[in-house]
């Protein structure tokens, strides 16, 4: 089939990272991997016959090979284990009956193959014959291998990606995006999350671009099919004609532009019309994004989500391995603080060492805190080394998903000791440390005036504090449309954390991607709302820097006075872009936008 001919195909998903790239996808398949069931056109059915036709033949060679391999290396008893596959393969019943499925209906032959393939396994689970039950697994082995085919991908994993490509998957996890080689990483696209799954927040840091929550659009792409992806307004593109290549070229330049553009603020201070200077920092998830974030014109680091060191090992990191990468951190970044956030897996945020970490609900489960209370081992050591890290400059330290009052006394009493001992045992470490909370649940924000007698600062995490106050899955994009940071219910949630942090004398910082998601009319409630810091993705605090720099403490804060006694996020976001359109047109162009 020419490729070149092939229609171009539209799709919108969910913006995830910002930027627009072009290039070939790389296709990673999930073993079982989602197979679109739409009807195709008929004059495509001749071609779909030869796709099958043609799987079915390599997966016949690869199998004798793979046969001829076992026998050289094991003998030819070994072997045998691949005869039911290849007496399957063979099984002229199911090709006939697949490829009549595909004339009469219709549809793609990998769809029609699948579902007969369906009725066989019911059928097989239903037999008494042990051996014959679990021949199952080696007809679940052959769709595998022949969808596999019929998609045109060799045995390609994200690790041994040597190509320059557009990444294509239907779910990719935190650990896949960590471990991208950005060279050959373009950009990024998946069939599900949200854009505050942290495999979109990765993609965002690394500067990917980046569209999720695509439905099933990994299974009709092909490896090497030309691609635009369009991380600004969530669409991509699949077979691009060339005026359309033409049109997303212009609208990447001009972003590349505003982006210069941007930077020329970048040593700046962060200070409103009327003098109200925010403190303006930058989240990270490794070391190696410090730079990012030193260049984009950032005053310390806001958030470390020290994590990512310890789900990207097979292994946990000791003591003296932790120290020096902290400390490398708050070397670099000093004489500006780095806010060290404990540990905080669980979630879609898994680590291959956390033993029994499959749970029904994982969002609602053993995380944060919880995690880190129920393995006092691990926290000791991760607060040690932070403690010790502190003596080369400035830290701070906070403790995510707190839900209740006990967690954060217990985690102090924990941090008092900790500095105990460290005295006790001559060891240089930071005295000042202050310690915070992220304030990410509904029944923080209800015991703010509480928890705030407690600690030195808040750090909203605006991500989890929408998924639990909406009780919306952040990472599922069917109910995405419910995800939204400017919802009345979130604004009246930070208003009443900011007041209680104020009363009680103690700063109160965001760090969520409440910015990233709602651009200028996020960042007008926020400056309105009074919040004492920000801290986003590097790429993002230019244009937060200059929102601050265009606009008055006073008009914002009438702003959110009007926002606060709104119904719904729409009532919200057109009060903002009447606001912005007409007293501050220069501002427009943060509203994303696609293309044209
Ligand atoms: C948040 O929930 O807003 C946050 C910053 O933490 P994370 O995204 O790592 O859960
Ligand atoms: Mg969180």
């Amino acid at each position: 089939m020419d490729r070149n001919f092939e229609e171009e195909i539209v799709l919108s998903g969910i913006p995830a990272a910002p930027g627009i790239t072009f290039g070939e996808a790389f296709v990673v398949y999930a073993d079982e991997m989602p197979i679109s069931s739409e009807p195709i056109d008929p004059s495509k059915v001749k071609g779909e016959i030869e796709r099958f036709e043609a799987a079915l033949n390599r997966t016949r060679e690869e199998l004798a090979d793979l046969h001829r391999a076992l026998a050289a290396e094991m003998g030819e008893e070994h072997a045998k284990i691949l005869d039911s596959h290849i007496m399957m393969l063979g099984d002229e019943l199911m090709k006939e009956e697949t490829l009549e499925t595909v004339r009469n209906e219709n549809v793609n032959a990998a769809y029609a193959f699948s579902r007969i393939i369906d009725r066989t396994l019911k059928a097989f689970d239903k037999m008494e014959d042990q051996y014959l039950r679990e021949r199952s697994e080696d007809i679940r082995d052959v769709r595998k291998r022949v969808i596999r085919n019929y998609f045109g991908q060799k045995s390609e994993g994200l690790a041994d990606i040597k190509r320059k490509a557009i990444i294509v998957a239907h779910n990719l996890t935190p650990s896949d995006t960590v471990g991208f080689k950005k060279k050959f990483v373009l950009g990024f696209v998946s069939d599900t999350g949200g854009s505050t799954s942290h495999a979109a927040i990765i993609a965002r840091s690394l500067g990917i671009p980046a569209v999720v929550g695509l439905g099933d659009f990994s299974s009709r792409v092909r490896p090497f099919d030309r691609l635009i992806v369009d991380g600004l307004s969530g669409q991509v593109i699949l077979h691009p004609k060339p005026e359309t290549e033409e049109l997303y070229r212009k609208a990447r330049d001009r972003f590349h532009e505003m982006e210069k553009e941007l930077l020329k603020i970048k040593d700046y201070p962060a200070v409103t019309l009327d003098g109200r200077t925010i403190e303006l920092s930058g989240n990270i998830e490794t070391a190696d994004e410090v730079q990012e974030v030193i260049d984009h014109g950032a005053r310390g680091i806001g958030l470390f989500r020290t994590e990512y060191f310890f789900i990207t090992r097979g292994t946990l990191p000791g003591e003296e391995e932790q120290y020096r990468y902290y400390q490398n951190v708050i070397r670099r970044m000093a004489p500006d603080p780095v806010l060290f956030r404990t540990l905080d897996v669980g979630g879609d945020k898994l680590a291959a060492w956390v033993e029994d970490n499959v749970e029904a609900n994982p969002f609602m489960g053993w995380r944060g805190i919880r995690f880190t209370l129920s393995r006092k081992d691990i926290l000791r050591t991760q607060l040690r080394a932070m403690y010790r890290a502190a003596a080369h400059g400035r830290a701070r330290i906070m403790f995510p998903m707190v839900s209740i009052v006990d967690e954060v006394r217990q985690a102090l009493a924990i941090c008092a000791e900790v500095r105990e001992d460290l005295k006790r045992e001559r060891y240089q470490f930071g005295e000042k440390v202050e310690i915070g909370i992220m304030i990410e649940t509904p029944s923080a924000v209800a015991m703010a005036d509480t928890l705030a007698r407690e600690v030195d600062f808040f750090s909203i995490g605006s991500n989890d504090l929408i998924q639990y106050a909406l009780a919306v899955d952040r990472g599922n994009s069917r109910i995405s449309y419910l995800y939204n940071p400017l919802h009345p219910a979130i604004l009246r949630l930070i208003d009443d954390t900011v007041r209680a942090a104020h009363k009680n004398n103690i700063w109160v910082g965001i760090c969520g991607e409440m910015v990233a998601d709602a651009r200028v009319r996020g960042a007008l409630l926020l400056i309105g709302l009074g919040l004492d810091e920000f801290s986003a993705n590097a790429y993002l605090i230019p244009e937060i820097k200059k929102i601050i720099r265009s606009i008055t403490y006073d008009e914002t804060r009438a702003l959110v006075k009007k926002a606060l006694k709104k119904s719904t996020a729409s009532e919200v976001a057109a009060l903002l872009n009447a606001f912005i359109e007409d007293k501050r047109p220069e501002l427009m162009e943060f509203i994303p936008r696609g293309p044209v």
